[in-house]
């Protein structure tokens, strides 16, 4: 793929009129491009691996729509289904056999879940399951892990990752320091850290939350032991696990991190995969926890549009295409070709690269690594990244706008797609 000037004056025009209609231009921070610099690109539409911006500029798309798509963008099936349920309505506010669908194919895929209450995003589920494991244990603090994110509820917005990083403090203005009072950090991988806030904090912690692998600091997974030693300690405490697998549900495997680890947390949180593009999130696990959750039990959470009919759908055929067997193992296989291509040109071209992958996620930072936690993630050369980020652009490939987020792959990608994104990357390392 030869360097084309790439021509942006459409979405340059259009980013430039959305910057006084929505603060930054955007309806979510990362969108905006500001850890790579540039401007972000339009798109008008998306099909499979690919998007096409207003320009007509075609690109191999590896951020997914941060996730979701990992059957390729406007499944055939997908799509099909959502438009027989269109013409039943949108939304009904009241039960729909759909909601049971999903729901079973939930719990049969996902190792903890006896039960699950669906909401709209990731965002509100997390803050769903962090008040559900306050109210089951009567604790109020909570253990998460710096550079994990869990949604941007007020007691999350702390050590979140990819935004601000500031010890002890909320990473917002508008987080009063009281909603974060009992959030307690610890460094990802680091089970010591985890036994001394035990320790400190006798029968005041609820519970530990986490992403079993990390995408929101990058790509980092865990280390041998540390999920493991994560669900001692908690049993030992008196305190619940949460895997927060709204990344990785249904894209590490179908059963998610919990069943490729074979560590069954109490609690986990879902979105992204399960929604198939459209907005849905779910908590769920073990159900004398979960009865807990209102109209069964007090717990109170509820949701106008929560379990609509065309989310349901969407969800229900994305889990249908990927129960297909050898879904994983062409994810992993695609994926795992990716990234050995991406490092072996980065280090043939003499940069310093770390990086990995697990099924249909990956990630790469330049640095030597490894990287176990995100202080070390931090020691990326994230100048370099936004010139590899926009070298790769200018040659068609999407990238996430961000050396701090992972990649995503989909049963979509072909080889021919991923020698091309190799190729590519030949390139814009020999310059950077
Ligand atoms: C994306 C994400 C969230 C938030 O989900 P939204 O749907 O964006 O609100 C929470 N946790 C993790 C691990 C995520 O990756």
């Amino acid at each position: 793929m030869a360097r084309t000037t790439l021509n942006t004056t459409k979405s340059e025009e259009i980013f430039t009129a959305a910057q006084k209609l929505m603060p930054g231009g955007v309806s979510s921070p990362v969108r905006a491009f500001k850890s790579v610099g540039g401007q972000p690109i339009v798109f008008d539409r998306v099909n499979g691996a690919y998007i096409w911006d207003v320009d007509g500029n075609q690109y191999i798309d590896y951020v997914g729509t941060w996730g979701p798509a990992i059957c390729g963008h406007a499944h055939p099936e997908v799509i099909a289904a959502l438009h027989a349920a269109l013409d039943n309505g949108t939304s009904f506010g009241a039960p729909c056999e759909l909601e049971n669908q999903l729901a079973e194919m939930v719990i049969n895929a996902v190792p903890c879940v006896e039960m699950v209450r669906f909401v709209n995003s990731g965002t509100e589920a997390c803050l769903a399951v962090l008040r559900l494991m306050r109210a089951f244990t009567s604790r109020d603090k909570v253990i998460k892990f710096q550079g994990c994110y869990h949604g941007h509820a007020d007691s999350f917005l702390v050590q979140a990752g990819s935004g601000v990083a500031t010890l002890g403090l909320p990473d917002s203005p508008g987080v009063p320091k009281s909603a974060t009072t009992h959030t307690l950090t610890a460094p990802y991988n680091d089970l010591e850290a985890v036994k001394a806030l035990f320790a400190q904090h006798p029968d005041a912690i609820a519970g530990v939350i986490l992403e079993p692998v990390v995408g929101n600091s990058g790509f980092i997974t865990p280390d041998a032991g540390f999920l493991e030693g994560l669900r001692v300690l908690t049993q030992e405490n008196g305190a619940l696990l949460v895997f927060d697998e709204v990344m990785t549900g249904f894209r590490i495997d179908y059963g998610g991190a919990q069943e490729k680890f074979g560590v069954t947390p109490d609690l986990t949180t879902l979105g992204k995969v399960i929604g198939g593009g459209l907005p849905v999130g779910a908590y769920g696990g073990r159900a004398d926890i979960m009865e807990m959750v209102a109209p069964s039990g007090p717990m109170y959470q509820a949701g106008t549009l929560s379990g609509n009919p065309l989310a349901m759908t969407a969800g229900i055929k994305t889990l249908e295409q990927l129960q297909k067997p050898g879904t994983y193992e062409q994810l992993d296989k695609i994926t795992g070709t990716l990234i050995e291509g991406l490092l072996a040109a980065a280090k043939a071209a003499g940069h310093e690269v770390c990086g990995g992958h697990l099924s249909a996620m990956f990630g790469m930072f330049f640095t030597a690594g490894p990287v176990r936690n995100y202080d070390e993630a931090k020691k990326s050369d994230t100048a370099k990244f936004g010139k590899f980020h926009r070298g790769m652009l200018e040659r068609g490939i999407y990238l996430a706008p961000s050396q701090f987020e992972a990649g995503f792959t989909s049963l979509a990608h072909t080889e021919d797609d991923i020698e091309r994104t190799i190729a590519a990357a030949k390139e814009v390392f020999a310059e950077l």
